[in-house]
């Protein structure tokens, strides 16, 4: 299986649906400012009373996975060293004191950095949770309850699967419009369009929308079979042993798409289900995309009657004491292909003025 997906692989970053390893130009500024002395000016600036919180997906590399390649966050040896170097410079917060902040119950006095970690998928236990567990940092993990333990590839990596896989190198849609795809020109390019069209589109269908992705593709029922999410016991073992946990609703849809009732059985059921399973009080979400239309008003009463006092989003912003929302805490994007001298920057940054300068 593994020889079969590293073949893969190298065909896909051949045409283009890996994501480049190419240096952006932030990743050059970031060197730049590293080489020169200015992440340790950056690291002795004026702290502000703020929480950033880092929103981390999956650890490993891009190029071990049959789905979308866009959810890695670190590999597992760039983690440790984000770790090791964020607790060895800044305060690293608890779910405890990010619920206290935003509820005006107390001041960091400087920035506390939270770590965020969204999806629940098995390698979050495998390597996410041994590092953290090492260094005696709490991670807050963020869990769709319908997948734990699933060897069921979610949506996106549903897409991604069926747009790698595909037989045709023209994608043809005709849902929810007419759509070409020329997969020759770049499999990235053609999954970021349909994972746009799937987060953006209401009122979309969506299983007939990944019917017809199936379709388009010659793809049908092929699906991999390993066990991708972490199970109820491993989430058990993370809980109890330094590791807060949250919830990502109950099956990880754009909440914002859905009346108000189901807003509600999905935040509730997920609340229910981790309490049970874990024996603790469930107390914060992280809504599924975070974007600013992922979630409205009627899921904020959802939270509200649900008892949840936090809830964070992933469209970037500053998280200042007495000026936060408890059902809007910005979080920041970490990914693998950033390397560690554009995120120290950007984490540098952000504790000077509140959130990533870029
Ligand atoms: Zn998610």
């Amino acid at each position: 299986m593994t020889a079969a997906i590293d073949r893969m692989n190298l065909h896909l970053r051949q045409s283009g649906a890996v994501p480049s390893s190419r240096k952006s130009k932030r990743q050059r500024l970031a060197s730049l400012i590293a080489a020169t002395g200015g992440l340790r000016i950056l690291e002795r600036l004026p702290q502000q009373n703020c929480l950033v919180v880092l929103n981390y997906h999956r650890i490993g590399s891009p190029s071990d996975t049959v789905g979308d390649p866009n959810l890695y966050s670190a590999t597992p040896s760039d983690l440790e060293e984000q770790v090791r170097w964020i607790k060895q410079r800044y305060h690293i917060s608890t779910l405890d004191e990010a619920i206290a902040f935003v509820e005006g119950k107390t001041t960091l006095r400087k920035a506390g950095i939270l770590l965020t970690f969204d999806d629940g998928y098995k390698d979050n236990y495998d390597y996410a949770f041994p590092i953290l567990h090492k260094h005696r940092v709490e991670g807050t993990f963020f869990i769709c309850t319908s997948y734990l333990g699933s060897s069921q590839l979610p949506w996106w990596d549903q897409i991604a699967f069926m747009i790698k896989t595909s037989r045709n190198s023209k994608v043809v849609l005709n849902y929810p419009e007419p759509l070409t795809l020329d997969l020759d020109d770049g499999k990235l390019q053609a999954l970021n369009r349909l994972l746009c069209i799937y987060k953006t589109k209401h009122n979309l269908d969506k299983d007939k929308f990944l019917r017809e992705i199936a379709r388009s593709t010659g793809t049908g029922d092929e699906r991999p079979c390993e066990r991708i999410f972490m199970n109820k016991a491993e989430l058990k073992e993370m809980s109890d042993n330094g590791m807060a946990v949250g919830s990502h609703t109950h099956s990880h849809p754009l909440l914002s798409h859905l009346s108000p009732e189901l807003q509600l059985e999905e935040v509730s059921l997920s609340k229910q289900m981790l309490e049970q399973d874990l024996g603790i009080e469930i107390q914060s979400l992280a809504y599924p995309v975070g974007a600013p239309d992922s979630f409205n008003e009627h899921t904020q009463e959802a939270l509200r009657r649900a008892g949840y006092r936090i809830a964070f989003s992933f469209h970037g912003g500053k998280n200042i004491a007495g000026k936060t929302s408890c059902y809007n805490v910005r979080r920041h994007h970490v990914g693998v292909t950033d390397g560690n001298a554009l995120f120290k920057v950007r984490t540098s940054t952000a504790a000077v003025l509140g959130a990533p300068l870029f």
